[in-house]
């Protein structure tokens, strides 16, 4: 559990891959291997969700958890899921390799002070709202306890356009880079909002210095519980992993 975050410093590119949100053991199993397979690095999952609508699929909390994590051991990838609530925090450092904080939390001082005091990698998501100013002083609050294991992540910003969920700020991608304390991931799949221009996305921020991509994938994402409409398939994946391989290395 312990080497994830240096294994994220001296990868040239890290994939994180996954579906929004678990939504039962035979999905979170069968996916789990096709990542690995495609290239994921870090199974992703969301066991805690926070839906906009509280009539919307809430996730199945520490059981979408455990599923996780046994669906990750069975193929041997370390998890990421996001915590929506410090209470949780004991179970979170005792089952989950990466910590998520997502761009709702950001502003949520207690909460990053409390993952400042663990030794666990913690991956903070930009508010959609946020100024680069905001986010790393968002940061800060969890550097604060003696944390420094800190992966930034730019998920879009709110802009005025509908065709799209949000917009990826590459220049905060680029910004962030040359800041140059943590690394910069990119999650093309909550900018977007919609799969068919993931792909495109991903390229984008890898050219501007990502250190990684945080992708939703799904098997069936007509199907999907939560964020379907940006989900990619899995050979999807496999063609962006590929590609984002080559532009890296470019
Ligand atoms: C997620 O990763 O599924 C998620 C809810 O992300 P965000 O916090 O960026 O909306
Ligand atoms: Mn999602």
């Amino acid at each position: 559990m312990n080497n994830v975050y240096d294994e994220i410093l001296k990868r040239d590119m890290t994939i994180i891959a996954g579906p929004c949100a678990v939504e039962n053991e035979q999905m979170i199993f069968s996916i789990s291997e096709k990542i690995k397979e495609g290239g994921g690095h870090v199974l992703r999952g969301g066991a805690f969700k926070m839906r906009t609508s509280v009539h919307d699929f809430q996730g199945l909390g520490k059981a979408g958890l455990m599923m996780l994590r046994a669906a990750a051991d069975a193929c041997e990838l370390p998890i990421i899921s996001e915590i929506t609530d410090v209470r949780d925090l004991k179970l979170f450092c005792d089952t989950v390799d990466i910590i998520q904080i997502g761009t709702r939390n950001m502003y949520n001082y207690p909460l990053l002070k409390a993952v400042g005091e663990t030794n666990r990698p913690v991956l903070i998501k930009r508010g959609m709202g946020a100024t680069i100013e905001e986010y790393l002083k968002a940061v800060e609050y969890i550097e604060q306890g003696g944390n420094k294991k800190i992966i930034l992540c730019e998920r879009g910003v709110r802009g005025f356009d509908t065709a799209t969920r949000n917009i990826l700020d590459i220049g905060a991608i680029s910004l962030l880079k040359q800041w140059g304390n943590y690394p910069v991931f990119a999650d093309p799949s909550h900018a977007a909002g919609r799969a068919d221009i993931v792909p495109a996305l991903c390229y984008a921020a890898v050219a501007a210095g990502a250190d990684g991509l945080c992708i939703e994938v799904h098997e069936n994402s007509q199907e999907a519980l939560s964020d379907g409409a940006q989900a990619v398939s899995v050979a999807m994946l496999k063609k962006i992993v590929n590609k984002s391989k080559k532009i890296k290395k470019v």
